[in-house]
């Protein structure tokens, strides 16, 4: 049945609505994979029928290429293996990728992103290839290798062209490790205007902005990224990693006598599109400072515990209204359920609490994070995703409730019991657009 031209009606028996769970729904969704209406489905045809549904995730940091180090990495290789000793064996597989190998891994990965949930991937691409600093072709061979492949997998993805450009604060040259990150300023810029040209006008494909860190870029480069913002896309994300180390604390306040989120405060007025990856070690005041400001945070639980980076904050963060999102970052792991089930249980540890966060009992602890996550990565994307409601995309992952863990569940157990006990398998269908992927 299609009312309006080009308009499809799908019934999802059960849906987690901005406002909670529902039943018989009927979803009205455009030729462009737009949510019209979302009305009852009682006494109506309908053209799909779906079981349990929640929004797609979305997956607010990835380096598609990191996923090469799964496995190789976890053999003693020094006194003290930490995060750095990790960055010097991640290095050596990034020296040499060609446009090809990554659009064959990232291919691989998204696909993975897919079957465990994910419906958009903002993709921090750091792996330029640029043996060539001067020149942004190869850089823009490897950035459209990773929307190619988002394409074929079905994934939505933010693409976030990474400027990087020196070892550390206080403007230390590249070491050669770190050549294929390196862009100048100006063929950076470039490179953004290009695929703002090419992919603009794209519904799956958007474009932010990523300066690496304040290791990598200094107060001139990223002046000069903000004001090309500025002038060209200023609502487009812009994405940092910051405050992951506490050696990269201790330097920027060395160099700088302020703290990283302090000092990005004080001379950059970062406001709600921003999104700071990590934020292992923000103080008090620095969280205040973000949530002030509306911006986000993205949490990547199964990196930050690979690589022993220290545990943020989240029950006290989310009791001040902070907003969150998560991400895959190294890709050590590739499930949304498994980030929030690692970050709730660290909650719960460290708090010696079940259900540790504030939570108000109406729902369950899974969908309440599963909601939060959602909120987060809306914001950290910059697109209409994340909520089942009209004017978003139809996103959506349907859950089963023919499998043991879920079977004889309200929808809300069964949201729990995928979040706290399912993965994949629990998964009916992933749709992206109005059409189901695969
Ligand atoms: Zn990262």
């Amino acid at each position: 049945m299609s009312v309006t031209s080009g308009s499809r009606f799908i019934h999802a028996e059960w849906a987690l609505l901005p406002d909670g769970w529902r039943q018989a729904n009927l979803f009205e969704v455009d030729s462009s994979g737009c949510i019209l209406s979302v009305g009852s489905s009682l006494n109506k045809a309908s053209d799909a029928q779906l079981d349990v549904v929640i929004p797609g995730m979305i997956n607010v940091h990835s380096h598609a290429f990191q996923r090469r180090l799964v496995g190789r990495t976890q053999r003693f290789s020094k006194p003290n293996d930490d995060f750095w000793s990790w960055r010097t064996q991640m290095y050596a597989e990034v020296d040499g990728l060609t446009p090809q190998d990554q659009r064959v891994g990232a291919l691989e990965l998204y696909r993975e992103m897919v079957a465990n949930g994910y419906t958009t991937v903002c993709e921090f691409q750091y792996a330029h290839g640029a043996v060539s600093r001067d020149n942004a072709e190869i850089p823009a061979l490897m950035a459209d290798s990773l929307i190619g492949a988002s394409k074929e997998a079905g994934i939505r993805q933010l693409l976030l062209p990474v400027l990087y450009q020196q070892a550390g604060i206080g403007e230390q040259p590249p070491t050669k490790d770190q050549r294929s990150f390196v862009l100048d300023t100006r063929v950076y810029l470039g490179l953004m205007d290009h695929l703002f040209e090419t992919y603009g006008s794209e519904a799956s494909v958007s474009i932010g902005y990523a300066p690496h860190s304040l290791r990598a870029v200094g107060y001139d480069a990223l002046s000069d990224l903000i004001d090309h913002r500025q002038d060209n896309s200023p609502d487009s994300p812009l994405h940092i990693h910051v405050s992951e180390q506490v050696r990269e604390v201790n330097e920027c306040i060395l160099g700088t006598g302020k703290r990283p989120i302090e000092w990005l405060y004080q001379n950059f007025s970062p406001n709600s599109s921003w999104v700071f990856i990590h934020s292992t070690h923000a103080s008090r005041d620095e969280l205040n400072m973000i949530i002030k400001s509306g911006a986000t945070v993205g949490l990547c639980p199964s990196t930050e515990g690979d690589l022993g980076d220290g545990a943020f904050p989240l029950a006290e963060f989310i009791q001040s209204k902070g907003t969150f999102g998560i991400g895959t970052d190294s890709n050590v792991i590739v499930s949304p359920v498994d980030e929030l089930r690692f970050i709730d249980y660290q909650a719960r540890i460290r708090a010696r609490k079940r259900n540790a966060f504030a939570f108000d009992g109406l729902i369950g602890s899974g969908t309440r994070l599963y909601q939060k996550a959602l909120e987060g990565g809306r914001k950290a994307s910059g697109q209409p995703v994340g909520r089942l409601e009209s004017g978003s995309f139809f996103d959506l992952v349907e859950l089963t409730t023919d499998h043991p863990l879920t079977a004889d569940r309200s929808p809300d157990e069964v949201l729990n019991a995928y979040v706290y006990s399912g993965g994949k398998d629990v998964i009916k269908s992933v749709w992206m657009g109005g059409k189901p992927v695969g």
